[in-house]
């Protein structure tokens, strides 16, 4: 059994222990170069668990070694079985021999003010809600945590400040070992039932829970507990949060957005939403405008193009297909034969709409295609496609196309 060193102090980053074990890990991971697992008497560093990922850091020997050196080893990930907590580092260290731990502390403090503050608002929730915490994961990316029924705007927007007003209070957090008596008469939440040595996490008035993991001492250490997003989840809701020094961040990341769109925009910042609706107008606007413009133009070309008893190939700019369509449609009753209009294709190369009155074009849609490298069909009085032909090749075949 390995001495839990942070069960008693949370806050406890550097600590000394002796090495009892130290293997080669018997499963490497694909592409490894294999890790050891080391085995102290007693660690600091939190095994992964509960839905929290496990410490690192690193293990540094004491004593110097025949080298003369002391060896340094980091701790990349550490487990838990049966009491023993494995540290998998990159390197061996010498049993017997004394060690100092040194966590990442920075990344710890992160996940304890993320962890209690989960604590916070699944306590708060299911105070308020009655809702039961069914899911929860704590990524470096930030947290999710899932209740088995669904909250309104309303009710998250009072889930979220009084989940704040628990931090301003800065309540002690308490964890202790009840004794089996004690368990059975205590009401907490787990998401199973538990016997045995059972650790719970109390924060008075907020929440009592079973978890394993370390907290913070005062509610206060969290900072703001701030809900990112809320989506429907198995029947309930999923919560994205985000706490403390990471809740920082996320505050300064969305500031710097809103301060970049309203320099664009040279809108004040709280009028940055009415500032875009006004841009969206104006381009709704602008689209408007532009469509009639296309067909305008389209006209005019229609216009500009002589009869002909044979076809008509012509090879366009735009890319509005409604407006080559009606092009096309124009163009029909001014030649015996075929109206073929090319196109730019926004993937490169070029798209064709090809319209006849005399021609049934779905039965020549395979010979046309055939000419111009081309694909697609239609119906007898209309076709579209693509083409890979260049439109010098597509012209000559055109000119000369007779079904
Ligand atoms: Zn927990």
């Amino acid at each position: 059994m390995t001495e839990r060193l942070y069960y008693t102090d949370s806050h406890l980053f550097n600590f000394t222990a002796s090495v009892l074990e130290c293997a080669p890990e018997e499963k490497r991971a694909p592409g490894s170069d294999g890790r050891w697992k080391i085995v102290l008497d007693a660690t600091a560093f939190f095994p992964e668990g509960g839905g929290q990922s496990a410490d690192t850091g690193t293990l540094t020997q004491l004593e110097a070694v025949e080298d003369g050196a002391p060896r340094c080893v980091r701790v990349l990930d550490a487990h838990e079985k049966n009491g023993t907590v494995f540290h998998y580092c990159d390197g061996p260290l010498e049993p017997g021999t004394r060690v100092t731990g040194v966590l990442d502390a920075e990344q710890r403090r992160r996940r304890m003010q993320n962890h209690s503050g989960e604590h916070i608002l699944s306590g708060t929730a299911h105070r308020i809600y009655g809702c039961e915490n069914v899911g929860f994961h704590l990524g470096d990316a930030g947290m999710t945590i899932d209740f088995d029924r669904e909250l309104g705007s309303e009710e998250l927007l009072r889930l979220e400040t009084e989940a704040n007003e628990a931090v301003r209070a800065n309540l002690p957090v308490r964890t202790f070992f009840p004794s089996a008596e004690e368990l059975s008469l205590l009401e907490y939440r787990s998401k199973k039932e538990l016997f045995g040595d059972v650790r719970i996490v109390e924060i008075p008035g907020v929440d009592r829970c079973a978890c394993c993991a370390p907290h913070v001492s005062f509610t206060g250490e969290v900072g703001l507990i701030k809900i990112l997003e809320a989506e429907r989840h198995r029947g309930g809701i999923r919560l994205t949060v985000v706490c403390g020094m990471q809740a920082l961040e996320e505050v300064r990341m969305r500031q710097q957005s809103v301060t970049d769109i309203s320099t664009l925009l040279s809108a004040k910042r709280d009028e940055v939403a009415s500032a875009v609706q006004r841009l969206l107008g104006e381009r709704d606007a602008l689209k408007e405008k532009n469509a009639a413009l296309a067909m305008e133009l389209v006209r005019f070309k229609a216009e500009q193009q002589g009869e002909t008893a044979g076809n008509i190939c012509l090879l366009e700019s735009m890319t509005d297909e409604v407006a080559v369509r009606e092009l096309v449609n124009l163009l029909v009753p001014k030649c015996g034969g075929l109206a073929a209009v090319f196109f730019p294709a926004a993937s490169g190369g070029l798209r064709y709409i090809i319209g006849s009155r005399s021609l049934d074009l779905r039965k020549a849609a395979k010979a046309v295609n055939a000419g111009i490298g081309g694909r697609g069909g239609g119906r007898p009085e209309m076709i579209q496609g693509s083409a890979s032909a260049s439109f010098e090749e597509i012209q000559t075949f055109l000119e000369a196309f007779q079904s």
